[in-house]
């Protein structure tokens, strides 16, 4: 399968403003951001979409929600953030590298569009 622009990042291969690494995750900024804070965290592990995860994935799923907390925190939005998995392109999803994007600086509405 061709490699994602997520997995590009991961190996370098394309620049990307990271913020976090770690053996199992990287996270960076979104290049179109939606709010003031958007940064995505991805698994290094080439998951396509969270419905695509299994219980093997357990913990790398756990840790990335506890690393965009993290984030969020040190990025001075540790109060009001959001957090959005697109689940496939009925749901918007673009890239098929599971992402967690990480939104924050901004009032949001609910239900999301
Ligand atoms: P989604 O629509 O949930 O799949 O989100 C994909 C996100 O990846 C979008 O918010 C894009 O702006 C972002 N994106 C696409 N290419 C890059 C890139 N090279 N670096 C950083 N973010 C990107």
């Amino acid at each position: 399968m061709a490699k994602t622009i997520f997995a590009k990042i991961i190996d370098r291969e394309i620049p990307a403003k990271i913020v976090h690494e770690d053996d199992l995750c990287l996270a960076f900024h979104d290049v179109a951001p939606r709010a003031p804070m958007h940064i995505l965290i991805v698994p290094k592990k080439p998951i396509a979409r969270l419905a695509d995860a299994t219980a093997e994935d357990r913990t790398v799923l756990g840790h990335m929600m506890l690393t965009a907390a993290k984030i969020a925190r040190d990025q001075g939005y540790g109060d009001a953030y959001r957090l959005v998995v697109n689940n496939g392109e009925g749901a918007g999803q673009t890239v098929f590298h599971l992402h967690i994007h990480i939104l924050g600086g901004r009032p949001f509405t609910w239900p999301p569009g």
